[in-house]
């Protein structure tokens, strides 16, 4: 199975991919969580994604395909994987389709996670992220069960650099230019499933596994 989470910052793929992944037994892919490991690393990937991350801005589609062909690559996805992040453009979805292609295989369908703006900037302002395993909480709507500490790992939680106010709006504005067009076309391929993701973390989890276990398997 190859599913993509498709939405905006904040509409919920961190949050939802973790529960699909346990709960389907696949691997977790984001495209945001492989460059916040290169950064940690520095990189020379890391260090050219820096300055577009800091901006808000998408790093370019080159570096990110590459980046993500490497990873599905490896044995665990052998089977499957949920995409979380990725892709982001059209020409990183034109890239995943012909190496999915290459690999026999073919994307089983798109989860589309439609959020408004405005409840999108409440959930990015109170996001906060584990430093080791990356599991997203928000000190409103999914605190931790210990102040600023991973329910899983016990890691330390910190917020992102760029889940400030002007970042924030500059990520909302590229996703409505560069990445909302995926929609459209996904729906062309009869692949895009939309769920309302202005619910509770679980509604939209339970509609997200009966969706899914409705596609081919
Ligand atoms: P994305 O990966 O799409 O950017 P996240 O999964 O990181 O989104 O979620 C963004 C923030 O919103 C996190 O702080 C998360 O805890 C919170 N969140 C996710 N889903 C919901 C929901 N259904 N209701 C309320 N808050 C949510
Ligand atoms: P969010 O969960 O808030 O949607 P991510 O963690 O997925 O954010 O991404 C953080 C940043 O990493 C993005 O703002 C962008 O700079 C970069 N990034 C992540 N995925 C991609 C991608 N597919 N193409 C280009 N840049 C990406
Ligand atoms: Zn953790």
């Amino acid at each position: 199975m190859y599913l993509i989470l498709l939405g905006p910052p904040g509409s919920g793929k961190g949050t939802q991919a973790e529960r699909l992944c346990k709960q389907l037994d696949l691997p977790h892919v984001a495209s945001g969580d492989l460059f916040r490991d290169h950064l940690k690393r520095e990189t020379d990937l890391g260090n050219l994604a820096r300055s577009y991350i800091d901006k808000g801005q998408l790093v370019p589609d080159d570096a990110t395909i590459a980046m993500i062909k490497e990873r599905l690559s490896r044995s665990d996805c052998r089977g499957g994987t949920i995409l979380d992040g990725f892709p982001r453009t059209q020409a990183q979805a034109e890239a995943l389709d012909s190496f999915l292609q290459e690999l026999g295989q073919q994307l089983t369908g798109v989860l589309f996670i439609a959020v408004p703006d405005d409840v999108l900037i409440e959930r990015l302002s109170g996001r906060r992220i584990c430093r080791k395993c990356q599991t997203p909480y928000h000190i409103l709507f999914s605190p931790p069960r210990e102040a600023q500490t991973c329910d899983l790992c016990a890691g330390d939680l910190y917020q992102r650099d760029d889940d400030q106010p002007e970042t924030i709006k500059a990520r909302l504005d590229v996703y409505h230019k560069q990445t909302a067009p995926l929609i459209k076309f996904y729906k062309a391929a009869n692949l895009l499933h939309e769920v309302d993701g202005n619910m509770d973390i679980d509604q939209v989890t339970d509609t997200m596994l009966t969706i899914i276990r409705s596609l081919r398997p």
